[in-house]
């Protein structure tokens, strides 16, 4: 054990790796970028740390329907609270799009469902640059 550890405390001198992939690479989804390139960075933080709450907390319970893209509705659930959103023709009832203007966890986790869907239009308008 005390080997192990001499070990691995020699590795991490060693240094470590920086990524310098970009962020959609690391998260092996390209639509990411075109978020990347429409918004300013703050818009893009806040962007960024909704999809990684997604990732860990957000769960699809139901798909309602599958109309069409535009016209859809699910039901998710957020794993920490245990609190079940309707996300309803891309507006969820949490109302995180109305304040903020970005796309709540709920909406991400749909949006991830539907792999051609670009996430650019569920931003409020006046983000774009
Ligand atoms: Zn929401």
């Amino acid at each position: 054990m005390i080997g192990l550890d001499k070990r691995l405390h020699a590795k991490s001198i060693d240094g470590y790796r920086i990524y310098t992939e970009s962020i959609e690479y690391q998260l092996l989804d390209q639509r990411v970028k075109c978020v990347r390139l429409a918004f300013e960075s703050k818009v893009f933080e806040r962007f960024i740390e909704n999809y990684f709450k997604c990732l860990a907390e957000a769960r699809l319970v139901e798909d309602l329907n599958e109309i069409s893209i535009e016209q859809r509705a699910f039901h998710i659930r957020n794993n920490v609270t245990g609190e079940v959103f309707k996300v309803e023709n891309w507006v969820c009832e949490c109302d995180e799009i109305i304040k903020t203007g970005v796309p709540c966890v709920h909406m991400l986790e749909c949006a991830r469902r539907i792999k051609d869907m670009s996430y650019v239009p569920l931003f409020n308008k006046r983000w774009l640059k």
